[in-house]
């Protein structure tokens, strides 16, 4: 089994049945690279867009196939949400063999305690955004977000997509990545000696002093142009990036 002895790591695919490369991509990897792995772990956007577990696309049903099958082939496969959706819940989820993680999660990986981040909140630099963020994600939010019709729901998140995009287009690239000192607090506070995410579409591995230790991050690649993930074993973690 290719996987075997191996922890994978995926974010931000952002899977919609208008780029079927992707998606095509994503289901030979599952394939190829993670059956038999010890887990893979998908850090959000693992959608497009994601209104409710009533979403439609021939992508969602065909991702959960593929997904479920990992699982009951014994590889258990985590799921933490991300900025595109964070609407995904239990139903899903459990269609898809998938344990919801809360963002963040520490894990301990082949001995290493490591957190796990979507990546989002990293971005700290951005007020508008995290704004933007504690409303929509506030608890009260969400339960009436899952009231609405799903009609209602994509426009709401087309608009919010737009909305964003131009903001976007208006933002310093500094503010649109992390924050190093928020970085160094999260890696702190959470007494880990490594952080793996993904959101900013940088992928690279890098290097924070924290109180005079060294600790990494990874940064897991999107799949738009190209593809890839970031995968740990009990020697350590390495990147891969391929071209789409
Ligand atoms: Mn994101």
């Amino acid at each position: 089994m290719p996987g075997a002895g191996r922890t994978f790591f995926v974010a931000d695919l952002h899977l919609t049945d208008e780029r079927p490369a992707a998606t095509g991509r994503f289901f030979r990897f599952l394939e190829e690279d993670v059956a038999g792995a010890d887990a893979l772990y998908i850090l959000g956007d693992l959608f497009e867009a994601w209104t409710g577990d009533d979403h439609d696309e021939a992508v969602a049903h065909d991702t959960a196939r593929r997904l479920k099958a990992l699982a009951d082939a014994g590889t258990p496969v985590y799921f933490m949400h991300g900025n595109r959706d964070f609407m995904l819940a239990a139903r899903y989820a459990g269609r898809s063999g998938m344990t919801l993680l809360a963002d963040p999660a520490r894990v301990d990986l082949y001995g290493v305690p490591t957190l796990l981040m979507h990546g989002d909140t990293l971005c700290t630099d951005d007020t508008a955004y995290q704004r933007f963020r504690r409303r929509v994600r506030h608890p009260a939010t969400l339960a009436l977000l899952r009231m609405l019709p799903q009609a209602l729901r994509r426009r709401l998140a087309r608009q919010a997509r737009a909305g964003s995009q131009a903001a976007k287009a208006e933002k310093p690239a500094e503010i649109m990545d992390v924050n190093d000192a928020e970085v160094v607090r999260v890696l702190r506070e959470r007494q880990v000696g490594r952080l793996i995410h993904g959101h900013t579409h940088r992928p690279a591995r890098h290097v924070h002093a924290v109180d005079g230790r060294e600790c990494e991050r990874w940064v897991v690649p999107d799949w738009y142009a190209r593809w890839g993930y970031v995968v740990c074993d009990a020697g350590g973690c390495s990147l891969r990036l391929e071209n789409l």
